[in-house]
């Protein structure tokens, strides 16, 4: 059994308890049994240790923290395939996740004609290692979709329920940006953002041109020290993690200070199959595969927290079938595993000839961009729903495998030796990148459920899924689609690919494949359309909550990840006044 509390005691500091040294999964009952030790995990742990709760967190995946197993600094020459991506790397053999759209013996299937990827982390701090950091809050109307265009669901929350836990998580974790007072898209508690690049300045130009709303990133890294934890020292490597912590990361930030309070159990390599429910149809532990030996084991607490990822927390629950919940646990309104959402998006690059042949120039900075667009338009002058954001690329990054690939493009580009090494000279860094992301409707042909023919190589059943996009969101991308291609005509640029079609869904990226799947266990009022109170609390089950983007009624034209740290926050201190009026 591999155990991280032991894997840093230099950094706990404390006593930390292995599942070993811990009473027999028999006799221990801990407060709280959290299941995954991603953004929703780690902000749990971290909230109910520090309020007294004893914890023990099972996580799927080995140790691994960014201060002390980040590749970052090693140069791409140091890699034998200089640092390509691999099946098991997707994004690069320096990149920070263990995981990738396939795991080895952990499958999962699609219905017929379903075109739908699986992002899955498996190691501590799940996909917090190599996010983005675009760290967005959502804004008033986000929380009440159907209100303003008879779409989709509203919550069963505001946003002045959210705001203080956004307050919290701005100032425990750090994030830069700017205040702008944009109606939906609130400002936090900032650290100065830093100063923009050259090329984003360019865009910034166009953007003010075209009356396309542009202004500082928002992003989980520290431009000021806080916590002990470093400022950024603008390596622009942040997706390979950070070796001193100035992004965010859950084992980093979160994880390693709830250990610090020798509160919490920590057991890696820990494949969660099923919560067991006793007589009473409250939930008693839950039952794991220990990867390292193979063997089944068991934990119990009196409150139990799914926090694996919101597709993989709906796959735990319909896998926990009893006499009392036949259907799978928390699943009596039939809704666990609907309601799945992905972000849209498409993208286009561009060559922008005024950029070629520059001066050298000092491209340094954050991981990401230093500016972004939010939703700028008002959807009633627009035929779909809901908007989008614009994440922008280019300049200067250190290069690395595949590196302009598609030189031949460029005029006079390609060809071999002395020619072709001054055409990647002329035209380093005269290109840029538009994505889009955007906000996608929940309907009923998106989904997942289990595929009772097929399990994986611990024997647990996996999922399938069932996916469909619907005009609004093929209509977003294609004004996605003319915004970019407009920017870059600006610019004075040229696109190299032409404009996709409507039968190509005017270029969206599949189901899946933004990485930010929301929903499967959604909250409302209504037990009979939901599966989760306002408190993340299972309507069925009293001591069963979700803290991960499985409670989502919507998606949003923002990042999910702040919203999830900040409900995950507010769960966990409902846990903790719930357990201490002896509710729970
Ligand atoms: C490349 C990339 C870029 C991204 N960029 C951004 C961004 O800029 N902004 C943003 O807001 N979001 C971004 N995201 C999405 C973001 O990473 C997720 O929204 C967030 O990490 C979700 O948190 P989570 O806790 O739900 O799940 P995860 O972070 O995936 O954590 C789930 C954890 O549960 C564990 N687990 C799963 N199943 C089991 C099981 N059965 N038993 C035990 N443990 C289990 C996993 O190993 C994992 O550690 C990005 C994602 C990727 C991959
Ligand atoms: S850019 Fe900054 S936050 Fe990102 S890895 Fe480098 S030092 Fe860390």
């Amino acid at each position: 059994m591999s155990v991280a509390a032991t894997d840093s005691p230099e950094r706990s500091g404390a006593h930390p308890r292995s599942e070993s040294s811990a009473p027999s999964a028999s006799s221990a009952v801990y407060d709280v049994c959290i299941v995954g030790s991603g953004a929703g995990g780690g902000m749990a742990a971290y909230t109910l240790t520090k309020g007294g709760a004893r914890v023990v967190l099972l996580e799927a995946g080995p140790p691994w923290y960014a201060t002390k197993d980040s590749k970052m600094l090693f140069p791409e020459y140091a890699s034998p395939r200089r640092g390509k991506g691999s099946k098991y790397k997707p994004f690069g053999e320096f990149d920070g996740c263990i995981g990738g759209w396939d795991i080895e013996g952990e499958p999962y299937t699609r219905a017929p004609g379903t075109t739908f990827d699986w992002w899955r982390a498996r190691m501590l701090g799940g996909r917090t290692n190599h996010w983005g950091r675009i760290s967005l809050r959502f804004g008033p109307d986000d929380f009440r979709g159907k209100s303003r265009d008879g779409l989709g669901d509203d919550w069963p929350i505001g946003y002045s329920d959210l705001a203080p836990y956004y307050d919290q998580v701005d100032e425990l974790i750090g994030i830069f940006g700017s205040a702008e007072g944009l109606p939906n898209h609130p400002d936090g508690k900032f650290q100065p953002p830093p100063k923009p690049r050259c090329y984003e300045l360019m865009i910034k130009q166009a953007c003010d041109n075209l009356g396309v709303t542009c202004i500082p990133s928002r992003l989980s890294i520290l431009t000021k020290p806080i916590h002990g934890r470093m400022a950024c020292h603008y390596c622009g490597q942040c997706g390979r993690g950070c070796g001193v912590a100035a992004n965010f990361s859950s084992p980093d930030v979160l994880i390693a200070p709830a250990l610090k309070t020798g509160r919490l159990t920590l057991i890696t390599n820990a494949m969660a199959r099923e919560v067991i429910v006793g007589k009473d149809g409250l939930a008693e532990g839950v039952s794991y595969v220990d990867k390292t030996t193979g063997q089944e084991r068991t934990v119990r607490a009196k409150v139990i927290v799914l926090a694996a990822s919101a597709c993989e927390s709906a796959r735990i629950l319909l896998n926990s079938k009893s006499a009392q919940f036949p259907n799978g646990l928390a699943n009596s309104s039939g809704v666990v595993g609907k309601y799945l959402t992905d972000t849209t998006g498409a993208g286009v690059g561009g060559f922008i000839p005024k950029m070629m042949d520059h001066v050298d120039h000092n491209e340094d900075g954050a991981g990401g961009a230093h500016i972004y667009s939010p939703w700028w338009i008002d959807n009633k002058k627009l035929d779909f729903p809901r908007g989008y954001h614009i994440e922008m690329g280019g300049g200067l990054g250190a290069p690395g495998y595949g590196f302009m690939g598609g030189i031949q493009e460029y005029p006079s580009g390609g060809g071999y030796g002395k020619q072709l090494k001054a055409d990647y000279r002329k035209y380093y860094g005269a290109s840029v990148y538009f994505s889009g992301r955007g906000e996608m409707i929940p309907n009923a042909d998106s989904y997942c459920e289990i595929d009772e023919k097929v399990v994986d190589k611990y024997g647990i059943p996996v999922l399938r899924f069932h996916w469909k996009w619907s005009d609004h969101e093929y209509l977003q991308v294609k004004h996605m689609q003319e915004t970019f291609r407009a920017l870059i005509a600006d610019m004075g640029g040229q696109v190299f690919d032409p404009m996709p079609s409507k039968e190509d869904g005017y270029g969206i990226a599949a189901g899946g494949r933004i990485i930010h799947e929301l929903g499967c266990v959604r909250m409302g009022a209504d037990p009979n359309t939901s599966v989760l109170n306002a408190n993340c609390q299972a309507h069925d089950c009293k001591n069963l909550f979700v803290a991960d983007g499985g409670p989502f009624v919507s998606q949003a034209d923002k990042n999910p990840t702040w919203t999830i740290l900040a409900l995950s926050m507010r769960t966990s201190e409902y846990i903790l006044a719930q357990r201490a009026g002896g509710a729970i």
